[in-house]
């Protein structure tokens, strides 16, 4: 099976997610757990989860990935700064329950001039202060572009948080296409290469869902700008391929390009579905 959607506004709640996935034929989707800027999350209303289960299971949408608050910093060197982010993570997860067996991406984090190893060693140990063996939702780490102190701009950084992890196998990662073009790993010439590599470092057994998203800079310019597929220098072609390939054909894609309304996700969602082998 073919899974893919987009990035929708959470604001009108799940069931109006999954509407609006419907509406594009997208069978998942990714949303902000709350202000992307961090600040408070709206209470998750039962009634709204039950009808979206009720439509979820008529639209054939079976998974979704919850995204953190880009400026949540688990990394961070000032004591509040990193106190806000572990908040925030633990009350995302203690959300995510209410939805069970879902996924929940984060930017892994900025070392802020610490260093890449400090950086990585908060990050693992932010994780172990809110994992919990009974959570059923798999975390996943987002490959980024590097830019600035981020962490997790190479695999072996992301592999490195996850070997400092006591609970590995509630850890996964999500490759962004843009990021990890950004990052100097050549998707679009070279997908077998880095697949090859990803499986080398992590393990391909680790890679849980994809952001789909072509890049307005030229490989390696570690600058995390998205455009719209075909749009910019990975093009539509390649990454198409990537989600025919074999070894990420069955994963959930996510499209995170640039666009002004739904229906500018639906015509790149159909083109996708049009390319799919
Ligand atoms: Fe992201
Ligand atoms: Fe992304
Ligand atoms: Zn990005």
């Amino acid at each position: 099976m073919f899974t893919i959607g987009c990035h929708l506004s959470s604001a009108k709640g799940y069931r109006a997610m999954a509407a609006d996935a419907a509406s594009i034929g997208a069978n998942t989707f990714q949303f902000f757990t709350r202000n992307p800027r961090g600040g408070k999350a709206k209470a998750i209303d039962p009634a709204d989860v039950a009808a979206f289960e009720e439509l979820a299971a008529e639209a054939g949408i079976e998974r979704f990935l919850a995204h953190a608050p880009y400026t949540m910093n688990p990394a961070a060197a000032k004591p509040e700064t990193r106190e806000f982010a572990l908040a925030i993570l633990a009350d995302d997860l203690a959300r995510m329950e209410s939805t069970p067996h879902q996924m929940y991406n984060m930017h892994p984090g900025c070392h802020v001039g610490q260093g890449a190893e400090a950086g990585i060693a908060k990050i693992a140990d932010a994780l172990n202060q809110v994992l919990a063996p009974e959570q059923t939702t798999t975390l996943l780490l987002e490959t980024m572009a590097g830019k600035g102190t981020e962490v997790g701009g190479t695999f072996e950084e992301l592999a490195a948080i996850m070997g400092q992890v006591e609970l590995a196998d509630h850890v996964g990662v999500c490759l962004d296409t843009c990021h990890v073009w950004d990052g100097g790993y050549d998707v679009a010439g070279r997908l077998d290469d880095v697949l090859e590599e990803f499986d080398r470092v992590i393990g391909l057994e680790r890679l849980r869902a994809v952001h789909l998203n072509d890049s307005k800079n030229p490989l390696g310019a570690a600058k995390d700008r998205h455009a719209r597929l075909g749009e910019g220098e990975i093009g539509f072609e390649a990454l198409a391929a990537v989600t025919n390939h074999e070894a990420l054909r069955d994963l959930p894609f996510f499209l995170e390009t640039p666009q002004d309304d739904l229906a500018g996700w639906g015509a790149e969602i159909a083109a996708l579905k049009a390319a799919r082998l």
